[in-house]
């Protein structure tokens, strides 16, 4: 028999070639892609609320016929058009609007009845539901939906994200065919003991309860069961590329010699206690002959780069090369003036070590020469953008790769880099800490070192936040703090102001300040469009003192490190994510000086007050951190590059943390037992787990 997934959705009745096309957009091509697509939440159409009963700031979902409904255009913005209905039940009426939806007014009939989902507000005095989602009941005798009006009501009914022109009772009736049709031939790939030890229902169960949910409890457990599945699928590759990689043979590195002790020496501070113990776990790696895979995370300014340059040190001193990866060309630029200036204040053997900077604005000729001398030993250290993955860099002996800010780079870059050498070491930072046991999970086949203390002496950031209104009082803040020899970033979202969003750029105020607010102090700009020779110029000129204020966008955000900066200003904050808030203010508060950080915003969404809240309240990037995967959920927050998460379709690490975990350890289990997955109740997982991620084919399960 045909398995689900090999068969197309156009062989299921009802499934034309526009509707196979639509289905596709949304990621559904085969009959098993159609039962996994889960439902976004349930309603439980047993029991309706009753519209006498709905109280102003509550969502619910109510059974109502229509009394009348009518359409108008909006007197505020001209040719918008909303559509209003009356709707009741027995027990009274509420008003429902939608907006530029004109063809909603066909849609409704007087009489007509309706299921309602929303909020409830008060407006002019009455209830009313705004854009509430609905579903017109089927009228009896009519159409094909009424023999089945069993799957849409008087019982637990699912709702799904689907795209125009598909309706929820459509969309449940061929869910419910696929079931009854297709259920049998879908194989259980969970080995049975695995599904025994952790009490996890079978494949066809939970398919039918996670769409068809008997009682709230036959949901959660189909929903354990499906997020179990997925959280394995998820760490099994990442407990087989663990396992692959301790097998491999690597670099034992001379970790104690005379480069890290005089570096160490020179260093005009002590290092902190946390650097120290990320130190000794990394030393600890550099040595042994396995390669390593370590992640070091650390607040924005704990000193990760301190940490890197010893490290180094380990590779150079022993005859290896180093490559040393970062984001952007202004970070790579500066990670490689800041390294290059330590190295040459040092003296003695320290001055003697090759650098150079490899980025693309570089030009051809300078990017050949740089090639050849990496390529005959020349260089010991490379700094540079992703300039460094080109095929024509090729190293002699290249023997540690460091890459900074990780999460700027996709997984399939930053596994490049090392292929560049004979199993290099590898060190990966990040400045977006997560939770601990959530990093293990997330990143399990990398170790992980932690830095969570910053340096002593640093002074306080305050954080304060202004409206459009009240923003002069912030400027006011910046000009005392220019007056006092400090210097002072102004944050845009974007370049050119957008009159549709109703935002102000970079460029069009940098003017304005100039000539308006702060006409007594010198200014700059600096933005993306701008060629690097220009950023770099600009960023020169901020760095020695030669300018006041910078008006920037986001190309702040990584790791620009210029000590007397004092004051941040961040217009239209509710426009970046937490994680991005914490970077940008990360750009103050790293000399002596006390910091500002002055958030100027209107936050028009719960979420975005929560967001700066948080910026508010805490300092500490593990907290913000922790805040913004609460505000954001997971997905959102390792964003689209972090590989399987954005897979997960139905799990969720963070409220199920401990469902992660055990899957995390049944992985292992399986994986240590048996690497390549032959034995025969590990067959159908195999087949399963290259079915999802075809691309480990090559290099996972052959050994
Ligand atoms: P990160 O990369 O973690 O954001 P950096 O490595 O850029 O942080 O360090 C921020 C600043 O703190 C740098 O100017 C660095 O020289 C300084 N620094 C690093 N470690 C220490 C320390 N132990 N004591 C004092 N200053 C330090
Ligand atoms: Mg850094």
């Amino acid at each position: 028999m045909e398995k689900p997934n090999d068969i197309p959705i156009r062989y299921l009745k009802g499934v034309g070639p526009k509707r196979e096309k639509t289905f596709n957009k949304i990621g559904v091509y085969s009959i098993e892609d159609l039962l996994y697509y889960f439902p976004r939440r349930y309603e439980d159409r047993a029991q309706f609320s009753r519209i006498a009963d709905l109280k102003e700031g509550g969502v619910y979902t109510i059974k109502a016929n229509i009394v009348a409904r009518g359409q108008r255009r909006s007197f505020r913005r001209r040719g918008f058009s909303i559509v209003e209905a009356a709707v009741t039940d027995e027990t009274g009426i509420v008003y429902c609007i939608w907006f530029n939806q004109p063809y909603l007014h066909e849609y409704f009939k007087a009489g007509q009845g309706l299921i309602l989902y929303g909020k409830v507000e008060r407006y002019a005095g009455r209830l009313q539901m705004s854009s509430p989602e609905f579903e017109i009941i089927a009228d009896h005798g009519q159409e094909e939906g009424a023999q089945d009006e069993s799957l849409h009501m008087g019982r637990i009914v699912p709702v799904y994200s689907l795209p125009s022109g598909v309706g929820q009772r459509s969309f449940r009736r061929l869910i419910k065919l696929v079931l009854d049709e297709h259920l049998t031939s879908l194989n259980d790939f969970l080995p049975y003991d695995v599904r025994a030890r952790n009490n996890l229902l079978n494949l066809a169960k939970s398919l039918v309860n996670i769409h068809f949910p008997e009682n709230q409890e036959s949901q959660k457990e189909a929903y354990k069961r499906l997020s179990f599945e997925e959280f394995l699928l998820f760490q099994l590759p990442l407990a087989l590329r663990k396992l692959k990689r301790q097998e491999k043979n690597g670099i034992a590195h001379t970790v104690e010699g005379d480069l890290v002790n005089a570096f160490i020496k020179k260093l005009p501070f002590r290092l902190t206690a946390a650097q120290l113990s990320a130190l000794a776990e990394i030393k600890a790696d550099m040595y042994k002959p396995q390669v390593m895979q370590r992640l070091l995370q650390g607040d924005v300014g704990s000193g990760k780069t301190v940490v890197a340059v010893i490290v180094s040190l380990m590779a150079i001193q022993g005859g290896y090369q180093v490559a040393f990866m970062a984001p952007t060309e202004i970070l790579a630029r500066q990670h490689y003036e800041n390294i290059a200036q330590r190295f040459a204040m040092a003296g003695g053997a320290l001055s003697h070590i090759h650098m150079a900077l490899l980025t693309s604005s570089g030009g051809k000729r300078e990017k050949e020469r740089l090639s050849k001398q990496i390529n005959d030993g020349k260089l010991d250290m490379v700094l540079g953008t992703h300039a460094l993955l080109e095929e024509a860099i090729e190293f002699k002996s290249l023997g540690l790769v460091i890459i900074d800010e990780q999460h700027k780079f996709g997984v399939g870059q930053r596994a490049l880099l090392p292929k560049k050498g004979l199993n290099p070491d590898v060190l990966i930072m990040t400045a977006t800490p997560i939770p601990r046991t959530l990093a293990i999970t997330l990143y399990g086949d990398l170790d992980i070192s932690v830095i969570n203390e910053l340096p002593p002496g640093r002074p306080a950031i305050t954080t304060m936040h202004f409206t459009q209104m009240t923003k002069r009082s912030a400027y006011t803040i910046a000009r005392e703090q220019m007056r006092q020899g400090n210097q002072v970033y102004i944050v845009y979202p974007v370049i050119e102001e957008s009159y549709a969003l109703d935002i102000a750029g970079a460029k069009k105020m940098y003017e304005q300040f100039k000539s308006g607010d702060f006409k007594d102090f010198r200014l700059g700009l600096i933005h993306g469009k701008l060629k690097k020779e220009e950023q770099d110029a600009v960023m020169l000129k901020f760095r020695n003192k030669e300018l006041d204020l910078l008006v920037a966008t986001t190309i702040l955000e990584v790791g620009i490190d210029v000590p007397s900066a004092t004051c941040m200003i961040i217009q239209h904050a509710e426009r970046f994510g937490l994680s991005q808030l914490h970077q940008l203010r990360g750009r103050v508060g790293r000399g002596v000086n006390a910091s500002f950080c002055l958030l100027i915003s209107e936050a028009k969404t719960e979420e975005s007050k929560a967001r700066l809240e948080a910026m508010v309240k805490y300092r500490d990037g593990f907290h913000i951190a922790e805040e913004d995967l609460k505000i954001r959920g997971p997905g959102e927050f390792f964003g689209s590059r972090q590989h399987g998460l954005n897979e997960l379709k139905i799990g969720n690490p963070l409220t199920q943390m401990h469902l992660l975990k055990t899957a995390r350890e049944e992985a292992i289990r399986l994986t240590e037992h048996d690497p390549g997955l032959k034995e025969r109740n590990s067959l159908a997982l195999k087949e399963k787990l290259l079915q999802r991620f075809p691309e480990y084919k090559k290099f996972m399960l052959t050994g």
